[in-house]
């Protein structure tokens, strides 16, 4: 078994790289732990997918659709019910390891492509103390619960997060018939995108409570109650605050995690901020040969850009050795990708992702290279939340020592 190009994970980020490999006439296998390809999107079936690249709004079933249509026409291999449980690298290029109905099989492939999207933080993750009872369950898994199953995950729901995965199964659970009782968000402002916030909850007059966290719960067999505290402004839960809440389900939506085991296994370096690989503009990380795109490189709010960093992954295959230049971050930027430029590899259009550290009005992005602005744009207001996207020029940086993304008041 022998490919230029494995990719690992067959979600958007997958589908797309491997499409565009096929197009530049390599060799893929595409590797897919589930039953059938599209990743997340098959459970996600409301709409809103696709607007950037189709001018569409798509459901995530459909979205993901096109991308498995165009790949039965391509000569991409696949297996699924495949889990990739190792990967080495040697002179000879990459070995992976990976578990599937045959037995456990072996791999070698010149390219690395990393698609292996984000998992959710539980329960013990964010330390809710309390009964071991049923009824507690991430967003992810309610919503493939009811999407995909059929099955109702409680009648009387209280949801902890306001981050887009939250609301949106908030309207879900509405729609279905369970009472919400309400969506609860540590933070002073909600996490997920304002549009969200409209048709999700304003439309369905479902309550959200700011500044308030679930800190313990309570059920004998299945959950009862959950307990909610006022948080300070660290986010810490204030005593004397206590109240409870009647409830049969928790819905756990706070925040997804890059998976990232195979990278660590190869030694990728990740970005603390992004908690995906540091990579150039090609998606190479910064272990030549791996790449990494879509969720496992940082959790994008569009899938239309994760389906792009899948396509640009793909097209990376340095001609040469590599230079590496840092791509510094500096002012009230939570994070940029990349953050590294490859001098020697094409830069007239970097196509460069960031999120605010905070929520700010009137502010100047600017990139210099070597102290020269080469960019500058003005955002009149900025959310964490919402993901920016701008495309550099940044030719002129193959001589340069230094460059700098800043973002400050205008
Ligand atoms: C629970 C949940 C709900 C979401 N809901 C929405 C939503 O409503 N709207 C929205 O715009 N975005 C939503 N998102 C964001 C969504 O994840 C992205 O838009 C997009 O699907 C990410 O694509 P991806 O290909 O990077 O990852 P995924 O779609 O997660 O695909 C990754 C694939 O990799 C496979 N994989 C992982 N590790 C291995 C391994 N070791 N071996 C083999 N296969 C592996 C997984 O099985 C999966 O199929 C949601 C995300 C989550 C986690």
């Amino acid at each position: 078994m022998d490919f230029d190009v494995v990719v690992v994970g067959g979600g958007p980020a997958g589908l797309a790289a491997a499409i565009k490999a096929d197009e530049r006439g390599e060799r893929v296998l595409v590797i897919e732990r589930e039953a059938r390809l599209g990743g997340i999107l098959k459970q996600c079936i409301h709409d809103g997918f696709g607007v950037v690249r189709f001018g569409e709004k798509l459901s995530g079933p459909e979205y993901a659709d096109r991308f498995i249509s165009q790949l039965k026409q391509t000569k991409v291999q696949t297996s699924l019910f495949s889990f990739v449980t190792h990967a080495e690298k040697s002179e000879k290029g990459f070995h992976l390891t990976y578990v599937c109905k045959d037995g456990v099989k072996n791999v070698r492939c010149n390219r690395l492509i990393l698609a292996t999207g984000c998992r959710e933080r539980t329960r013990n993750g964010i330390f809710i103390h309390g009964d071991r009872c049923a009824g507690v369950y991430t967003a992810g898994a309610a919503q493939n619960l009811v999407n995909m199953l059929g099955v109702m995950p409680g009648k009387k729901v209280v949801i902890l997060g306001s981050g887009d995965i939250g609301l949106i199964m908030a309207r879900r659970l509405t729609l279905e018939g369970a009472t919400v009782v309400g969506v609860y968000e540590a933070k002073p402002t909600p996490s997920g995108l304002t549009r969200n916030i409209h048709q999700c909850l304003h439309d369905f007059d479902i309550p959200l409570h700011l500044s308030q966290t679930v800190t313990r719960v309570f059920g004998e067999e299945r959950l009862q109650e959950v307990e909610i505290c006022d948080v300070d402004d660290k986010m810490r839960p204030i005593a004397g605050t206590e109240q409870r809440v009647q409830c049969d389900c928790l819905v756990l939506a706070v925040g997804l995690i890059p998976e990232n085991e195979l990278a660590r296994s190869l030694t990728v370096p990740l970005d603390p901020c992004t908690k995906g690989a540091f990579v150039d503009q090609n998606c190479q990380t910064l272990v030549d040969g791996v790449f990494a795109c879509g969720n496992a490189l940082h959790v994008n709010d569009l899938v239309d850009y994760v389906s792009e960093s899948g396509e640009i992954a793909a097209c990376g295959a340095a001609s040469g050795p590599r230079k590496l230049l840092n791509i510094d971050k500096e002012g009230k930027l939570l994070y940029i990708v990349p953050q590294r430029l490859d001098v020697n590899a094409p830069a007239d259009k970097v196509v460069m992702y960031f999120r605010a550290s905070e929520e700010l009005q009137n502010q100047c992005l600017t990139v210099s290279v070597d102290g020269e602005t080469v960019f500058t744009k003005n955002y009149r207001r900025l959310l964490p939340p919402e993901m920016e996207r701008i495309v550099l020029d940044l030719g002129k940086a193959a001589t340069a020592q230094r460059i700098v993304v800043r973002l400050e008041d205008k």
